[in-house]
């Protein structure tokens, strides 16, 4: 298949010719569209599959209409790429972000853009990664870990002595099939309320998991009825071992401790999925690529990420929500996000 990197290996004259087809024959194939055939998408403010066609857009974009919420989008809204003024070099950005680790002096270096060009680029790539595990299989590890709580970015702000003795708690979670997750639960304390709704469902059905022992951990696995191997790495004899996870662990650490110089607790749960993405078991494939371009969520979770940090400051840490000064999103409230 013809991948980004073939299109960036072009002579910038072949490039625009083939983006100018590409453009063509994309407004050929939507306007041959019988008007009752759909795509495959959801409203991106309600979330809503109940939709109906609406027009076209100055461009020549197939336009919808939400049933539910009644506000109208393409296939576009909301995702990384909607409203992004230099598509040609958003999408080398995104290929290089997709390459592996890079500073965001670098980016901008190599992509040709400013540097608060390349921190928008990046935090919109960013909200774009979903976890990408449906259902674990066989022999699942499962191990929380610690990284510093950081404020990193946070203007006039002293960590106190109790905030830097502060870690947030990152479950990890990897079987042997390729499916693996880093996912922020708390900062400070760890209850079993924090580890997200979705895990049961992933865990439930065929999946065998292997924890160290922690209180946590044992009272998640009883309240919700899942049969984890619970074992006590200390004793002699123990036979058992979470290698898997503890690979993500060694990876996360080494990324933000090393390469990011710290990052900022608010921005943690993103950047796992970019390392996991990178760096994880097993590299992810073209298409997880292909579909977080395509993911309708990412404008408003972009949008909303400080209203998004603080809910999370506020139920599952130890510590005070501090806001941070930042531009205010006149759109964010259209957006429901989670
Ligand atoms: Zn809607």
């Amino acid at each position: 298949m013809f991948s980004i990197s073939d299109f960036l290996n072009l002579p910038a004259n072949s490039r625009k010719q083939l983006l100018k087809q590409l453009q063509h024959a994309h407004k050929g194939q939507e306007s041959s569209q019988a008007h009752n055939q759909k795509p495959d998408i959801s409203c991106p403010f309600c979330q809503s599959k109940k939709f109906s066609h609406n027009g076209h857009g100055p461009t020549g974009k197939s336009r919808y209409r939400c049933k539910k919420c009644h506000k109208t989008f393409s296939e576009t809204t909301g995702t990384p790429i909607h409203a992004i003024k230099l598509p040609g070099k958003f999408i080398h950005f995104f290929q290089v972000m997709s390459d592996g680790y890079q500073t965001l002096h670098k980016m901008a270096e190599i992509t040709g853009v400013t540097v608060s060009t390349a921190f928008q680029w990046r935090h919109k790539i960013l909200s774009a990664m979903n976890a990408s595990v449906k259902k674990y299989d066989g022999i699942t590890d499962f191990n929380p870990g610690l990284v510093a709580f950081s404020r990193k970015g946070l203007k006039n702000h002293k960590q106190n002595i109790k905030e830097s003795s502060l870690s947030a708690n990152v479950l990890a979670v990897a079987d042997y099939s390729d499916n693996s997750e880093l996912t922020l639960l708390s900062v400070g304390s760890l209850r079993p309320v924090d580890f997200p709704a979705a895990l049961d469902e992933k865990l439930k059905g065929n999946a065998i998991v292997i924890a160290p022992w922690n209180r946590p951990v044992y009272e998640f696995s009883k309240t919700k009825n899942l049969g984890f191997t619970l074992f006590k790495p200390e004793l002699p004899f123990n036979r058992f071992d979470v290698r898997q996870a503890d690979k993500l662990h060694k990876e996360l650490d080494t990324y933000i401790r090393k390469s990011m110089r710290g990052v900022s607790t608010k921005y943690l749960q993103a950047y796992s999925m970019w390392i996991i993405r990178i760096a994880g078991i097993k590299k992810s494939k073209q298409d997880d690529w292909t579909r977080i371009l395509q993911n309708q969520s990412a404008w408003g979770r972009y949008v909303n990420r400080e209203e998004l940090f603080m809910s999370f400051m506020k139920s599952r840490a130890d510590a005070e929500y501090i806001r941070a000064s930042g531009r205010e999103w006149k759109s964010a409230g259209k957006y429901v996000v989670n």
